[in-house]
């Protein structure tokens, strides 16, 4: 891991700045175990404090019942804070989806998508969440009155424009569990940076630039703040990770894996249900390559060969495509295990028929599988979204060609959720956004 950070092209995540503070969440059992021994306090207060963080998912340290009250007024003397990420701001969409405005404890905030249902993303890549969505596929009637079930429990969410009222989703533990809102499963998609600099041509996340990485505290947070808003018992329900919101995970690698630990092991959702997705940070998949804990991969290939992708995706003038997919091919793949290539499909410039055979000749041999995203339009972005004919002819065309391939069906449009209309949403007012047990630091 620290090798690669020192690579050029990952070297830009140490000048950015973090936050300071004494935030508890996002901390391993043995940093935990320094906290303890820095007050006095015996081994087994860290193991105490590490299931109240990611198995209760506590958001407060008052609420820590586990300690004493006399350690928890100790802990707090010394400025010790959860400071899990809060929700403050929500928006429903028709199809179920949920995009949350999510604040971190330094006032920044990033989104983060709940999508009932999975997203489509994980179709044919092996996972277990893969395989139920195939035997579910076939249950199609099953499916639409689950829609019209969640409709009947969701539609006063909203409240005139995008996002509903301020601060509507701070710790209320009851959404509806899945269950009740007919759904068999769920897809969070997570933010890795506050922005991004990658400045791929179709984003609109890139548009507004980089702010900074997020620590491991603040993408696990993600996820322990929509558990909680929706009563999630892991082990019950079944949730699956896509690490495709705001930023570039391997250009803040260390935290982006540090943060994979603490949901597998700390909150307890198995690696086989994530999947992470880069633009292609060569020595970020050389470094994922040799994790032993690690999501899935999912490569933003976006284009069918160098000349389109600079176009596309500037980025492209460090890394080329036959380097990226050198990478891919070594990175040991685990039983039922692919590698996925997302595919923006952009009218007029990368999806006709002569690129479709050319992504053909670029994968052929891989174990591999191919998501095809129709552009989502967003403000100031200069793209055409292709013809539904154009859509499933590459897709026809990749099938026979021997690759599976699915275009992944779009969630929460409505709502600016959909892949790539995720932005940096600024926060006015912020003295009275502060509240529960995430105060400033
Ligand atoms: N930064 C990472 C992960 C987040 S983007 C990456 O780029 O892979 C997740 C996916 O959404 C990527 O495959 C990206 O190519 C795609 N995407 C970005 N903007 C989009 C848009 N406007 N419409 C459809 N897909 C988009
Ligand atoms: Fe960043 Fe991914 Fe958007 Fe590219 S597509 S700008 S890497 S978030």
């Amino acid at each position: 891991m620290t090798d690669a950070k020192t690579q050029s092209g990952m070297d830009a995540e140490a000048a950015l700045p973090m936050p300071a503070g004494r935030a508890l969440f996002g901390m391993n059992l043995e940093e935990l175990g320094q906290v303890a021994a820095a007050l006095g306090e015996k081994p087994y207060r860290a193991k105490q404090l590490y299931e109240a963080l990611y198995e209760q998912r506590v958001t407060s340290v008052e609420g820590v019942t586990t300690l004493s009250q006399q350690l928890r007024e100790k802990l707090t003397a010394a400025g010790w804070q959860i400071a899990m990420p809060q929700i403050l701001q929500t928006a429903t969409s028709v199809d179920g989806t949920e995009r949350y405005l999510i604040r971190m404890a330094d006032g920044e905030t990033v989104e983060t998508v709940w999508m009932p249902d999975g997203d489509g993303g994980e179709r044919g890549d092996g996972s277990e969440a893969a395989e139920e969505e195939a035997k579910e596929a076939v249950a199609a009637a099953d499916a639409a009155a689950s829609e019209t079930a969640f409709m009947r429990s969701s539609t006063a969410r909203v409240d005139g424009g995008y996002w509903s009222r301020r601060g509507e989703g701070r710790d209320i533990r009851n959404f509806g569990t899945l269950a009740e809102t007919g759904f068999r499963r769920a897809t969070i998609c997570i933010s890795s940076q506050v922005g991004c600099a990658v400045n791929c041509q179709f984003c609109l996340t890139a548009k507004f630039g980089i702010r900074r990485n997020l620590t491991a505290g603040e993408i696990a947070g993600q996820v322990a703040a929509v558990l909680n808003r929706h009563n999630i018992q892991i082990g019950k329900d079944r949730i699956n990770l896509v690490f495709m919101g705001m930023g570039e995970p391997f250009l803040n690698y260390e935290h982006f894996m540090k943060s994979v630990l603490l949901l597998v092991e700390g909150i307890g959702i198995p690696e086989s249900r994530m999947t992470v997705s880069t633009s292609g940070i060569l020595p970020g998949i050389e470094a994922f390559a040799r994790e032993s804990v690690r999501p899935k991969l999912a490569l933003s290939l976006n284009a069918s060969n160098d000349i389109v992708r600079e176009r596309v995706m500037p980025i492209t003038r460090k890394w080329k495509i036959a380097q990226l997919l050198d990478a891919c091919r070594a990175i040991p793949l685990r039983n039922r295990e692919w590698v996925t290539f997302e595919y923006v499909l952009l009218g007029g410039v990368n999806d006709q028929p002569e690129h479709a055979r050319e992504v053909l000749t670029l994968l052929k041999g891989m174990r591999a599988k191919v998501n095809l995203i129709v552009w989502n339009p967003g403000p100031g972005i200069d793209y055409k979204q292709p013809s539904a004919e154009a859509a499933a002819q590459f897709q026809s065309l990749l099938i026979e060609g021997g690759m599976p391939t699915y275009i992944r069906r779009p969630r929460g449009r409505d709502i600016y959720a959909a892949c790539g209309q995720l932005k940096r949403t600024v926060v006015e007012e912020r003295p009275h956004l502060v509240e529960i047990g995430a105060a400033a630091f």
